[in-house]
């Protein structure tokens, strides 16, 4: 079974080195309500200099699960994964209850919203016929953003049911968003046991800035994979601390980890006046930094070249097989 690229289908064998969780494109609902200078020739023009830089560093897939009401951009990932040879994968689903979720959404049940995930993964997006690789879901907030939410909402648990039986209907693995002050990671793999998810197809995400090993092991041993996805955002976790649990976990042989920075090339509307400040904030926060910083640190620490591989290219290619 094939895996959909913004581009085409590729097999899973041909997946290579892939950064699981990385954005193009991505916008605050109701950034399009507020025109913006976006040039989207030259905003294109730069993510395809940063994409030939990771794939000359070794890169060859790059996920981008933005969700649907995120400022998902179909037509500029395929622009750029056609201009720079990078395998883009963009993803259907919807946001957490803090920032995403349309109340269109929130007005169907779970098998309706999963029509439209399914749609997407095997028809395409609208009309661009650009299909959908991944699907994402998301639960709790954004530490220093979003207020604390406590438990996973109404809207959210509708949102995971909905991730579910369209993986079951497409074979699509799920990507889940989680805060890392209130991770909701085991709550979702409880949600998607009751739907009869594979959790080999279920990433629990942002769980590298959680910094708690039993959260880590409670995981783990449940077959599901853990995001150590955002490498470089200092101002929520330090390398050091996220470093620290991944070389914990893989010197106990715990190794269902797969990695990635969360870095955004673009934010579209006003919003990026803040941005702009996060990226100052994060000098490191960018597509290149794994690779450059990193995995040198990992191999320097004695990590060998087998768990590199399981991380950045075994793993990605087991989670998407079908
Ligand atoms: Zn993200």
């Amino acid at each position: 079974m094939s895996i959909n690229t913004v581009t085409g289908a590729v097999s899973a064998d041909d997946l290579g080195f892939t950064l699981i969780h990385e954005h193009l494109t991505a916008g605050m609902p109701g950034w399009e309500l507020d025109p913006d200078d976006f040039n989207r020739k030259d905003e294109v023009a730069s993510a395809v200099v940063k994409l030939k830089e990771i794939k000359e560093l070794g890169v060859k897939s790059f996920v981008d699960p933005c969700p649907m009401e995120l400022g998902r951009d179909p037509e500029f990932a395929a622009e750029c994964a056609s201009r720079s040879g990078m395998q883009v994968i963009i993803a259907t689903g919807l946001y957490n209850e803090a920032l995403g979720i349309p109340q269109h959404f929130r007005m169907m049940d779970a098998d309706a919203i999963a029509e439209i995930y399914t749609r997407e993964l095997t028809d395409g997006i609208g009309k661009t016929g650009i299909k959908a690789g991944i699907i994402k879901v998301a639960t709790g907030g954004i530490p220093g953003m979003t207020a604390s939410s406590n438990a996973i909402s109404k809207a959210e648990m509708l949102t995971l049911r909905a991730a579910a039986k369209a993986q079951k209907a497409t074979g699509a693995p799920i990507l889940c968003h989680n805060s890392e002050v209130e991770p909701y990671g085991r709550q979702v793999l409880d949600v998607m046991a009751e739907e009869g998810v594979d959790f080999n197809k279920v990433l629990i995400g942002h769980a590298c800035g959680v910094g708690d090993l039993r959260y880590y092991f409670d995981i783990l041993d449940r077959g599901a994979w853990l995001g150590f996805d955002r490498f470089g955002l200092e101002s929520i976790a330090t390398d050091k601390l996220r470093l620290a649990g991944l070389m914990g976990l893989l010197a106990v042989g715990y190794d269902r980890i797969m990695l990635s920075h969360d870095a955004v090339h673009c934010l579209r509307g006003r919003a990026g006046g803040g941005f702009s400040a996060m990226l100052q904030g994060n000098p490191k926060w960018n597509y290149a930094h794994i690779s450059r910083n990193i995995l040198p640190q990992m191999r320097a620490a004695g990590v060998p070249e087998e768990k590199i591989r399981n991380l950045t290219t075994n793993n990605p290619r087991s989670y998407f097989k079908k």
